[in-house]
């Protein structure tokens, strides 16, 4: 299998990445179990902590559809990134381990996340988002290029509903039930320290409210409507909606870098810092 140089570490790596061996961040080790099912994604989401959560997600296989088509593209690789190794494997949630605030999306991108083996890292939409994040104060640095770069949120985790880049953006209800624990387990783990949800898109407005239902909290019926700045005060955490940073949204100019950060903005205010 030919091997390519990661554009940080300059180490080189197969493409798809084998756990364990070097990529930073990689959260997996050669013995982190693998979930082939969705049977199994259910029962080893039950008993996880963050970080064994974060390496059972990065080496999961419980979508045959997902598995080929995120390995396919790494194989393949867009022609700009042909010289890059790519992750090819599912995106864990990223970020502080006790959040107050927790930014919802809908699914990696096939030449973003599943390139660079970071969340919303490496594409338009994680450009727009992490400077957005970077001026409100939540983002270390202006950009996220890569993992390794030295990116970090401040009081802040990302997570994506599905963990693996979908054909056409678009998971099937199915794919979308199989990863389900993955996210729900998640939110039950940085529960006590969230005061706010972040949803990009209608997708994940709806994702986070089925999650939050599951982790026992109160939604009202019916339910909440998404919209940008739509806020809905849930007692022990507040969700708030944004337009999700596609270039459909940004291109046309529906999502503004102000109207971006004014959710992000509020965020903070809600979560007690500023
Ligand atoms: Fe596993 Fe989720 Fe990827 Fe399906 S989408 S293979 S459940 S990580």
């Amino acid at each position: 299998m030919d091997e390519l140089t990661h554009p940080i570490t300059g180490q080189t790596f197969p493409s798809p990445v084998p756990p364990g061996t070097g990529w930073p961040d990689d959260p997996a080790t050669p013995s982190t179990p693998v979930a082939e099912t969705p049977e199994e994604v259910a029962s080893l989401a039950a008993v996880a902590d963050l970080g064994v959560l974060d390496a059972e997600v990065s080496v999961c296989r419980a979508c045959p559809r997902l598995v080929k088509w995120r390995e396919d593209v790494a194989h393949t690789k867009r022609a700009s990134f042909a010289n890059e190794p790519y992750w090819g494997r599912p995106i864990a949630g990223w970020g502080e381990a006790e959040p107050r605030i927790l930014i919802v999306g809908l699914a990696p991108a096939a030449n973003g996340g599943n390139r660079t083996g970071r969340i919303f890292t490496g594409d338009r939409s994680g450009d727009w988002l992490f400077a957005s994040l970077h001026r409100v104060g939540l983002a270390a640095q202006e950009t996220s290029l890569h993992a390794g770069d030295g990116q970090r949120l401040i009081g802040a985790r990302m997570a994506a509903t599905v963990r693996c880049a979908p054909p056409d953006n678009k998971p099937t209800l199915l794919e979308r039930d199989t990863c389900a624990p993955w996210i729900r387990r998640e939110v039950q783990l940085v529960l006590p320290t969230l005061d706010v949800v972040v949803c990009l898109g209608s997708y994940g407005w709806d994702a986070a409210l089925r999650t939050l239902a599951d982790a026992g909290i109160a939604i009202p019926k019916p339910k909440p409507k998404f919209g940008h700045g739509a806020e809905v005060d849930l007692g022990e955490v507040t969700l708030l909606g944004s337009y999700h940073p596609s270039q459909q949204n940004t291109f046309t100019g529906r999502l503004t870098e102000p109207m971006l950060d004014a959710v992000f903005s509020r965020a903070l205010e809600l979560a007690g810092d500023s």
